[in-house]
């Protein structure tokens, strides 16, 4: 989410001092946690012990040898369950395999360590004159964690990540090292494409890039009715388009990004954590007076100067995100989609005052990924953020039987409640996935509690 704009157009910090009679409250830190836990702490910790193996051999060791479920982990930036093990099973960090293996420039690929973090990634490709086409909100995702969980950025006509991988090399559950590319094992790519690490342990990935580029950043405060009004001609009018609906504002931020030749503007400074945490202390402060909230809202945005800024593709897409949150975000058939999100927006401002974290719509175009939630056609993502120390169980009871009832299919990293039958339901090629997963790992080393119950109880 990019917080920045919000703390520079908001300039609360005055407004909240007469309110309170003190500062914005400091970000939320994590406390340390006794075995791996997931970046929000959501999950509870691990018991399983966490290895880095160094070379294939040495992973093929460990997932041959390992009595409980074998896992593998990139940044842990999900909350759904796929990455937690038990005492007996062990988590894999592929910190090892990184880097830019071999570039093709003829056709705009590289072989990249799978564990290598796109933060990496992104400079050392600029170095090779290439880029990643899209990126997400952030970029301290492995390259496998984001491809697995099928990460997204925001573009009519850009793919998530996943549909990116070209080829890709694995250590199966078997411990056999396999090449899944249009060389060898072509049939299989589809299934590979977004396997949620339960297929094997990803160690290399061809990915289809573009060349380095530069992109223009537009942000602006909009009236929201406006912005839905006009969402579907701006998707169409710039590569990048997306909006953050601010709760109790009556307002959106609006963000594009178009590619420019034009020269590099200085950088600005990513303020993002202090501006979403005023957000959250007009709502400590005025959540029980919402017309009060809105109207200091509405003030402070009405002089919101726009940004406009030029810089390379991959120091803009991404930002940093330090104020620790939780997440739902299903991804909804676009002729449903600005709907569902009206009835989110209806039901946020009559019933959940403790809300603040702007809502994030997005989109993004379809492939042929067999578990991507963008197979065969393209979806507009919508997302709902509560501060990771507020309680999130309404997104459960209240907010995601809107976006089961427009026929959504949530993020694989994201929380949700769907279990097996629900997610085979949602996707025509499951079985076929299934059937890949069962050769491909017949013993079940790579299921925990959560990939059980996907993938064996719902058949
Ligand atoms: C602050 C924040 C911002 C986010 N922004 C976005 C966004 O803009 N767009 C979006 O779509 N999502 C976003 N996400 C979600 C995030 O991109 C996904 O959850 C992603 O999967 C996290 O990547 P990771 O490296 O942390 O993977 P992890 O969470 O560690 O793992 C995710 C999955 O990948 C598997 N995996 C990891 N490494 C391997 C490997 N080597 N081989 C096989 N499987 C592997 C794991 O087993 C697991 O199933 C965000 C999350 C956070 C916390």
């Amino acid at each position: 989410m990019q917080r920045r704009q919000i703390l520079k157009a908001l300039g609360l910090s005055a407004l909240v001092s007469s309110v309170s009679g003190g500062s914005a409250p400091a970000a939320s830190a994590p406390k340390a946690a006794a075995g791996w836990q997931n970046w929000s702490k959501s999950l509870a910790p691990s018991k399983a012990r966490v290895e880095t193996p160094q070379t294939t051999e040495e992973l093929s060791r460990l997932i041959q040898t390992t009595k409980g479920a074998v896992r593998p982990v990139g940044s842990g930036h999900s909350w759904t369950p796929l990455v937690p093990s038990d005492g007996d099973g062990k988590i894999l960090r592929l910190d090892a395999f990184d880097g830019v293996r071999s570039v093709d420039m003829a056709k705009q690929t590289a072989w990249l360590g799978a564990g290598a973090r796109l933060k990496d990634l992104s400079p050392a490709l600029a170095e090779t004159g290439l880029a990643f086409r899209n990126l997400g909100d952030i970029d301290v995702q492995s390259l496998a964690g984001a491809t697995s969980t099928a990460t997204h950025g925001t573009g009519k006509n850009l793919p998530c990540l996943a549909a990116e991988i070209k080829g890709l090399k694995l250590v199966s559950g078997t411990g056999d090292e396999i090449e899944i590319s249009a060389k060898s094992n072509a049939d299989l790519l589809g299934a590979a494409q977004v396997a949620l690490g339960s297929l094997g342990v990803l160690t290399e990935m061809e990915m289809q890039l573009v060349p380095r580029h530069k992109l223009h950043r537009r942000v602006r405060f909009m009236p929201y009715t406006q912005v839905l009004t006009e969402a579907e001609t701006m998707w169409q009018a710039h590569r990048n388009f997306e909006f953050f609906y601010i709760p109790f504002s009556g307002t959106a931020m609006v963000i594009t990004h178009d590619e420019t030749e034009a020269p590099d503007t200085p950088r600005l400074l990513d303020e993002s954590d202090d501006g979403v945490m005023q957000l959250k202390a007009l709502r400590d402060y005025l959540g029980w007076f919402p017309f009060l909230r809105k109207r200091l809202l509405g003030a402070a945005i009405a002089n919101a100067p726009e940004e406009n800024i030029i810089g390379e593709s991959w120091q803009l897409l991404a930002s940093e995100r330090n104020v620790h949150f939780n997440e739902m975000e299903y991804h909804l058939p676009p002729e449903v989609a600005l709907e569902a999100l009206e009835e989110v927006r209806d039901l946020i401002e009559r019933e959940h005052p403790d809300v603040f974290f702007p809502f994030e719509c997005r989109m993004t175009a379809g492939d042929s990924a067999w578990l991507s939630p963008f197979n065969a056609g393209p979806r507009i993502s919508v997302a709902v953020h509560t501060h990771a120390p507020d309680a999130y169980d309404f997104l459960f009871t209240k907010i995601e039987p809107i976006f089961q009832r427009a026929g959504g299919r949530p993020h694989w990293g994201k929380l949700n409640s769907l279990t097996g039958p629900q997610v085979r339901a949602l996707y025509p090629k499951f079985d076929d996935f299934a059937k890949v997963r069962k050769q491909l790992d017949p013993q079940g080393r790579f299921l925990n509690p959560y990939l059980r119950s996907l993938f064996e109880r719902s058949l």
